[in-house]
């Protein structure tokens, strides 16, 4: 096994690669802060051999004693919560979200998920394929967690550095970054990202995840930032700029998703996502693998719901299935 790579950003400030196979998000950045009397690990990969393989390797050559170490996860994916409860300690304190942890711990998410999916348009077949190959479903914590709470302005100081929480929802609702304001470092988790754009998905219809994201997005805008640290990829110097750019990618694809529906007459966001432009490795959307035919299918229902509470678009019920039109 070869060692993951693991950098000193800033003093006592320590990003890992935690590999993620067969993933095309590649790695999730881990951060690891070494403090005077306790450390903190910001994400943690999935709870699979590979990252636990990787994370190892790390705490070994930062010589990072786990029982000394607490751990703040920016959100529920299994990319960033997976490992968590392989990694801590009886002594460490893992700070986490409540929204977040609701939803982690709502035993009956996949029914409901699977229930939405098919009024989207989804097959049995390709329901039961994403089943069993969605990460969320794989790599998750198994077992309940004991989590100590933050939100909104609580802080955390680890080594030279004092963290503010702030509450990003859209990426998923309980999202926290961590503001450095001293320092201008921003942990952003999956809230901001360089080379890939967040996916924004929607799934309950009670919700307009992309509206509560385009709003954190100008929470952020304002704050001094020369740091960017992203939960995946590389750093970011300049957050005005790449703010700027995810908002009109957002824009753009609410334009390209209202054109559709437009000229399709009536459509599920099944056959919308499947006419929308995707930067994915397949030759077309018959050809996507399962798990990104899922994703694409959640953020074509968040752009939808923006439109429809915008009163762009409309939606009807038909034999249990939902179809939008313009
Ligand atoms: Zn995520």
């Amino acid at each position: 096994m070869s060692k993951p790579f693991v950098e000193e950003v800033l003093p006592q400030l320590f990003r890992a690669e935690i590999p993620l196979p067969n993933n095309p998000l590649r790695a999730t950045n881990s951060y690891l802060i070494e403090g005077e009397e306790r450390n903190l690990i910001v994400d943690t990969g999935m709870n699979r051999k590979e990252c636990r393989e990787a994370f190892d390797a790390a705490l070994d050559e930062l010589r990072l004693d786990l029982a000394q170490t607490d751990f703040f996860i920016t959100h529920l994916h299994a990319d960033h919560l997976g490992l968590v409860s392989e990694l801590a300690a009886p002594t460490s304190r893992i700070f986490f979200n409540r929204p977040d942890a609701l939803l982690a711990g709502f035993s009956e998410l996949w029914k409901v998920l699977f229930e939405v999916a098919r009024k989207h348009g989804f097959s049995d077949r390709e329901l039961e394929e994403a089943l069993s190959r969605h990460p969320g479903y794989r790599y998750s914590p198994t077992g309940p967690i004991d989590f100590e709470f933050l939100a909104e302005g609580d802080r955390l100081t680890y080594g030279p550095y004092t963290f503010t929480c702030i509450h990003t929802p859209g990426h998923t609702p309980g999202h926290l970054c961590l503001y450095e304001q001293s320092r201008k470092i921003f942990i952003s988790g999956d809230h901001i990202l360089g080379d890939i754009t967040p996916n924004i998905s929607a799934w309950d219809d009670a919700e307009n995840p992309l509206l509560q994201y385009l709003q954190s997005l100008d929470k952020v805008l304002e704050m001094e930032i020369e740091l960017i640290l992203p939960g995946h990829r590389r750093l970011l110097t300049d957050s005005r700029k790449r703010i700027g750019e995810l908002k009109r990618h957002h824009h753009e694809r609410l334009k390209e998703v209202s054109a559709i529906v437009k000229a399709a007459g009536e459509d599920s966001a099944y056959q919308i996502a499947s006419q929308m432009e995707w930067d994915i490795e397949a030759p077309d959307w018959e050809r996507f693998p399962i798990t990104q035919k899922w994703f694409a299918i959640g953020e074509a229902i968040a752009h939808l719901r923006y439109l429809e509470e915008e009163g762009v678009i409309g939606r009807r019920e038909r034999g249990g299935a939902v179809l939008f039109h313009a």
